[in-house]
Parts: structure tokens; sequence; C-alpha cells
């Protein structure tokens, strides 16, 4: 039950990483923008390759003032080999290597992790020939590319897949399969770290390993209640890695990373400061990754009378669309309500796998349909014929009509699919499929 393995993609701006990133994923769709502070939340995107799957990080559409040029490139090919299984440095063949290429061939050939090296912008034969000048980087073989036309981009992914490790995908196992996969996430200095060593306590209540379990060196195990859960994606948290100023890009990153390999999100908050929008943020991320949310309100210990009426309001205001997630009052400082962690994560676990039978989910939805019909649109009343439980983790929802429900009504739905059935602690699905 390893995560699925993870390519970064560095290299300079304008090189032509998102063109590539995008062109490995088989989208066809606008290069991203390059305005510089343009916050993209899904910068990890699923990838799939001759049936084998893994992450591609893009870490293109962020410019850095020309300046700083050599040392931000240098830095980014330094998380990049932390959080990465490998590493694909991009160098663009018209222009050949420059002194920043060279500077980040550097760091990449200290790396523990594999690194490979592509040519990018040889759009023809002519410029096969110049890529032959980029051994001098030091980093093997320089795979000639077209982001733009995809020549090369097959022999590439195959290349790519031979130097990332063979990491099995289980999507999520079985229930039951292993221990049950947390992330610990939240902005930063909410308390992740320090939370995260008072759960695991001494170091050596962290088990780093489970018999007839491979354990992937960035998660950690730990034991709360008597039931090991894994954090996962906390190499940085538990070596109290700092991000350097300016890294909120990465933190975003090694949040979205570390969500989709989990099933349930911890998400911290500062409750002794004002909700920010960034706490938001994360949990949007939560809902819509439709992983299992937990809230912790932590640095309780600073909370006073006027705060608490004060979290009250901004409770209402902000935090209104996951009120189904339950929300626990913590302080990593003191140790307090820690042991009411566990039962929550159980919880929205098991509303996140709980599946609503068939027939009485129909039977449910019959009565409430009688009681309340969807609203008459351009003269039709649309008739929902029948509903289905599509998925669970999360619980998806099929709803089979005559006509366009709108969206007040799907709501509705929605709202009182949770007073009947509960799913505390889950986001839900519902959608519309229309038969004529
Ligand atoms: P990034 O900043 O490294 O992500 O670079 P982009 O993917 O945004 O590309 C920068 C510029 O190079 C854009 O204008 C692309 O259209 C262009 N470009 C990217 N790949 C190729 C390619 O394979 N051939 C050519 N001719 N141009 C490319
Ligand atoms: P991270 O960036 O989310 O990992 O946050 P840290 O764990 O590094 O914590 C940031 C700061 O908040 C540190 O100075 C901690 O000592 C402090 N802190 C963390 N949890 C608590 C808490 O429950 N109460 C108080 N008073 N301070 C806390």
């Amino acid at each position: 039950m390893l995560a699925t393995p993870t390519l970064a993609v560095v290299g300079r701006p304008n090189v032509g990483k998102s063109t590539l990133v995008n062109r490995m994923l088989g989208r066809r769709e606008a290069v991203v923008q390059d305005v510089p502070g343009v916050t993209r939340d899904r910068v990890v995107y699923d990838a799939l390759w001759n049936g084998r799957r893994f992450k591609l990080m893009d870490t293109g559409g962020w410019e850095p003032d020309a300046a700083g040029l050599q040392g931000f490139v240098a830095k980014q090919a330094e998380t990049a080999m932390r959080l990465a299984d490998a590493v694909l440095l991009v160098v663009d063949a018209s222009v050949g290597a420059t002194a920043t290429d060279q500077a980040v061939a550097r760091v990449l050939r200290r790396a523990d992790v594999p690194v490979m090296l592509c040519a990018t912008k040889v759009d023809d034969d002519r410029l096969t020939s110049d890529t032959a000048d980029l051994w001098r980087l030091g980093l093997g073989e320089p795979h000639p590319v077209s982001g733009l036309h995809g020549r090369g981009s097959g022999d590439l992914l195959d290349a790519i897949l031979e130097i990332l490790p063979e990491t099995p995908r289980d999507d999520f196992g079985a229930s039951g399969g292993g221990p049950r996969r947390v992330a610990l996430v939240g902005k930063p200095n909410v308390g992740k770290s320090s939370l995260l060593n008072k759960l695991a306590g001494e170091e050596r209540s962290v088990v780093h390993d489970v018999a007839g379990t491979t354990v992937d060196p960035v998660d950690s195990l730990v034991e709360l209640d008597g039931q090991v859960f894994r954090f996962v994606d906390t190499a940085g948290l538990r070596k109290r890695v700092k991000m350097a100023s300016g890294m909120e890009y990465y933190a975003s990153l090694r949040t979205s990373s570390a969500i989709e390999s989990a099933e349930v999100a911890l998400v911290l908050i500062d409750a002794s400061e004002p909700i920010a929008e960034q706490d938001q943020r994360v949990l949007t991320m939560v809902v819509e990754s439709g992983r299992a949310l937990v809230i912790l309100f932590n640095k309780w210990d600073k909370v006073d009378e006027e705060r608490r009426h004060q979290l009250t309001r901004e409770l209402e205001r902000d935090l209104i669309s996951v009120r189904w997630a339950e929300r626990v009052n913590v302080s990593a400082l003191t140790g307090r309500s820690t042991q009411r962690i566990a039962p929550a994560l159980n919880r929205a676990l098991e509303s996140w796998d709980t599946r609503v039978p068939t027939g009485r989910l129909n039977q449910w939805l019959n009565d409430l349909v009688a009681a309340t019909p969807p609203p008459v649109r351009g003269g039709k009343q649309p008739k929902i014929m029948f509903a289905t439980q599509a998925q669970t983790r999360p619980p998806t929802f099929v709803l089979f009509t005559s006509g366009f429900l709108e969206a007040g009504y799907r709501r509705f739905v929605e709202r009182r699919l949770r007073e009947e059935f509960g799913f505390g602690g889950t986001p839900i699905r519902v959608s519309v499929r229309v038969r004529e």
C-alpha cells in the first residue's frame, strides 16, 4: 500500500514544462497561466501511461524575479528531490544549457532519487543534434521531445516509467487492509508538527514498521487509542523542516499531495486567530478531493471567552459549507482533547464508506418527492424515477429523472439525504442523469 510514485518536473521558466506536462497528461488544453502570484491548487496531476499510474508534479507557471532565478530554480530542484520519487529536468534545446541549467544540474546530480534530462522544443530533426551538447550536464542521455507537437513524448514516458519506482497502486485498498491513511494539513504555523509530535509521543511510539507491510518512509505510523493510523507525507513535519519564505507554493503542493494520498484529512485551524482564507482553501481542497474530514481547532489553550464568541460567528460565516464535519477543540501544547481525535477519524471514515441499500434509498426518495416535488420548469414537472448510490468514498448518488432538476432542488435532496442517513464527516455528491 505505497502511495503512487511522483515525478517532479523542474526547470527554468518558459522552457516548456507546462506544455510538456499537458502533453504527458494527454490534454490539449491551454498552457497554464504564467501570471506571477497566481495560485494553482492543483499542481499534482494523476497520470497514466501503459497502464501504470503515477503523479506528475508541475512546477511551472511561477515566475520569480529574474535576479534570483538561479537560486530559485536550485531551491525548486531541492524541494522536488525531497518530495518526488524521480525528477525530470527540462531544458530548452533551442537555447542550450544556460548557467542556470548547469546550477540546477549540479544540485540534481546529488539527488538520491533518479533524475532524467529532457530537451524540449525539439520540433524537428534539425535540433536533435544540438541536444547532444546537453550530455555535459552530467545527467545522462538528454531525451529530445516536443511538448508542442508530441514528438518523442511516448519514448520519454517509457523512459520515465523505467526510472520511477515500481509501486503497485492500490487505490485505498479494501477496508481493513492496513492502517487508515490520514493527511495532517493546515496553513503554516497552525501547529501540525507540534501535534504530530504530541500524538506520536516519544519517538519510539512512532511505529516505523508493521509486520507484513512496507512502510513508505515519508509516512508516520502513529498509534492512537490502540489503533494504528498512517499519517501520510509527514517527513517534512517530523524533521521540522520549515519552508523558506516564498515557499507557500510548495506548502500548497505538499498539502494537495497529502490529501490525495489520504482517506481522511485532519485540517488544523489556529483557533486563537481569525479563520483565514487559506484555512478555507485547505478545506475546499479536501472537499473537492472527496476525502473524509475532521476539523481540529488547535491552540485552544490560548482561546479566551471573547475569542470564543468571535469564533462562533466566524463558524457561521466561513465554515457553513463544511458544517457536516466534526470539530474538535484541541491543544498540541497541553494535549487537551487529543484523545477525541481517533474516534472522530473513525466516525468520518465510517460515513465515507457508507453504502445505502438501493431499496431503502428509493423508499425514502419516493416519500420525499411526494411531499416536496421538484419545481415545474417550462410547464413540465420533472419526475425523479430512481436513485442509486453509485459509489462510496465519498458516497456518490445518481438521480435518474425525466427532466432538468434545478440546483436548488439538488441541494435540497442533498440536505435531506444527510438528515436521513447522516454522513457526518464526509462530503457527498449528487448527480442527475436525465432520461429523455
Ligand atoms: P514553462 O514556463 O516551463 O511551463 O513553459 P511553457 O510550457 O509555458 O512554455 C513556454 C513557451 O514555450 C510557450 O510559449 C510555449 O508555447 C513554448 N513551447 C513549449 N513547448 C514547446 C515546444 O515543444 N516547441 C515549441 N516550438 N515551443 C514550445
Ligand atoms: P506547523 O507549521 O503547522 O507545523 O506549526 P508548528 O507545530 O511549528 O507550530 C507553530 C507554533 O505554534 C510553534 O511556536 C508552536 O509551539 C505553537 N503551537 C503549536 N500548537 C500550539 C498549541 O496548541 N498552543 C499554543 N499555545 N501554541 C502552539
